[in-house]
């Protein structure tokens, strides 16, 4: 398909912008000499060629899309309406308190509802993603050990089964990582976790479930052997669809955590963001929050700002539209729903890992929780078919792969989160593609090392398009090669 540049037609065009009525203030030499080279399209045009853009792409309002760890789970459009709403949209984060108190009050009811599935005592919404309140969550952990003179505690355990964001915050907030694998039951090593920590723990990180899809089952073992060693526990929240309300981080010993709003509570993602990863903490954590907090007296909501706060994370109170969003969704669900919802991700899951695992490998061959990873490489060793062949097969029957290669102590992995939007029937088809897929890996490998061959695209070089991704139109390049 054509580029917008490519659409572009001197003189066409669709915008007419007002007469300028306000003083130009742009200094004499910081101007530009030349208009900018803004393609020039008829509406018509340009709203077929992103009509046809969108056509090219894959999202949840397409059909399945089972990536693990993404939670691309359908989010209600009621929400979006909420979201919408003029009283959310057109206020200003300078707008005095008072002028205020609806959103306010937003704030503070979403902090309220965090902390009662969670078991945390405080919440703060400025973080912006998951990694973000991971490295806000950090900060707290580094503030206390600073606010009781101790500063020999400068390592981060992180189990082999973390999430990878996870070390990489701890390298963020200035820690070292030390890494302590997974027993061959998926969980963490106890031992192994006993010879690691030391005067010199800072703390845990713990994706739970962690990132092959198992809920640790000593959990409780885990948080007892780091606080005996004076650390402090992080609980990885991202995956929080499969438990809320069925098992809470603050009653297993966390200290302080993260959650994604727009994983779990109903934002779209995966094209970069709005996002929302609010950190939540027990009370000793609590003063050390990024400001402002958002606090309630006898009258009014108010904000507050601790001067013991690590400070502020991102500018004002955080994407607060995608809190409103997720307001909206959970008291549309209701506590029940909440339940319910965790429920059926862990049940989907695992309906779908039942009606595979006769014919594909599970990584760990026990209930999963909401996701649960497949190992291809006996099939690979088999027949020649790698995990990124089955799933680029996928794209021909029109439905998204699972995540790819990831966890990375799975080897050809093939990482699958159905979440509990999709109905039985989906499933089902799920199923039988992927048993097809499997099929034909036998009876005819080579045709799948060609796939997909009905997407718009077939196979990018991937490398190449993370290390060289050509994200500007050159026009110089093109007039050049069109001399
Ligand atoms: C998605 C995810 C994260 C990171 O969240 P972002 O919003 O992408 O920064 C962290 N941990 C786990 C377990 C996740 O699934």
């Amino acid at each position: 398909m054509k580029l917008i540049f490519e659409r572009s037609v001197p003189g066409h065009g669709c915008s007419v912008l007002p007469e300028c009525d306000v003083p130009t203030v742009i200094p004499e030499g910081f101007c530009r000499q030349s208009r900018p080279r803004l393609p020039q399209i008829s509406e018509n045009d340009l709203s077929r060629h992103y009509t046809e853009l969108a056509k090219q792409t894959h999202g949840v309002n397409d059909g399945f899309y089972p990536l693990g760890s993404c939670t691309m789970k359908y989010n209600p459009k009621i929400n979006e309406r909420a979201a919408a709403l003029p009283g959310f949209t057109g206020v200003h984060p300078l707008q005095p308190e008072e002028d205020a108190q609806g959103c306010l009050e937003v704030m503070h009811r979403m902090e309220t509802m965090l902390c009662g599935i969670t078991g945390m005592d405080a919440m703060s919404l400025q973080p912006a993603a998951g990694a973000h309140g991971e490295f806000t969550g950090l900060l707290l952990i580094k503030a206390y050990h600073k606010s009781r003179g101790d500063e020999r505690r400068t390592k981060i355990i992180v189990p082999d089964s973390a999430h990878g964001t996870n070390p990489a915050s701890a390298a963020m907030a200035g820690f070292s990582i030390v890494n302590v694998p997974s027993a061959a039951d998926g969980c963490v090593d106890l031992n192994a976790l006993q010879t690691a920590v030391g005067e010199d723990t800072a703390g845990l990180m713990l994706t739970n479930p962690n990132t092959v899809g198992l809920f640790d089952k000593n959990i409780l073992q885990i948080t007892d052997i780091v606080h005996k060693a004076g650390g402090l526990c992080y609980y990885d929240g991202a995956n929080l669809n499969a438990v809320m309300d069925i098992a809470r981080p603050g009653d297993m010993g966390f200290d302080c955590m993260h959650l994604n709003l727009h994983k779990t509570f109903s934002t779209p993602h995966g094209g970069g963001g709005p996002g929302s990863g609010p950190c939540g903490c027990k009370d000793f954590l609590a003063p050390f929050l990024p400001g402002p907090r958002i606090v309630r007296n006898e009258t009014a909501y108010c904000m507050e700002y601790q001067n013991t706060s690590v400070g502020s994370v991102k500018a004002f109170y955080g994407n607060f539209l995608v809190v409103v969003k997720a307001l909206s969704y959970l008291c549309m669900l209701g506590r029940e729903g909440v339940r319910e919802a965790s429920c059926n991700a862990v049940l989907n899951a695992n309906y779908m890992m039942h009606g595979l695992s006769d014919l594909y490998d599970m990584a760990f061959d026990e209930t999963c929780m909401h996701e649960f990873v497949m190992s291809l490489e006996k099939l690979k060793h088999d027949t020649g078919v790698s995990a990124l062949d089955a799933a680029k097969a996928m794209l021909d029957y029109g439905i998204h792969p699972p995540t790819m290669y990831f966890p990375l102590i799975v080897h050809e992995a093939l990482m699958v989160e159905p979440t509990e939007t999709e109905s039985r029937e989906t499933l089902d088809e799920a199923i039988a593609i992927y048993r097809e897929i499997f099929q034909k890996a036998h009876e005819n490998p080579d045709a799948l090392h060609h796939t997909p061959a009905h997407t718009p695209i077939g196979r990018p070089d991937e490398v190449a398009a993370a290390r060289k991704p050509v994200i500007r139109y050159d026009y110089e390049a093109v007039l050049s090669e069109n001399d």
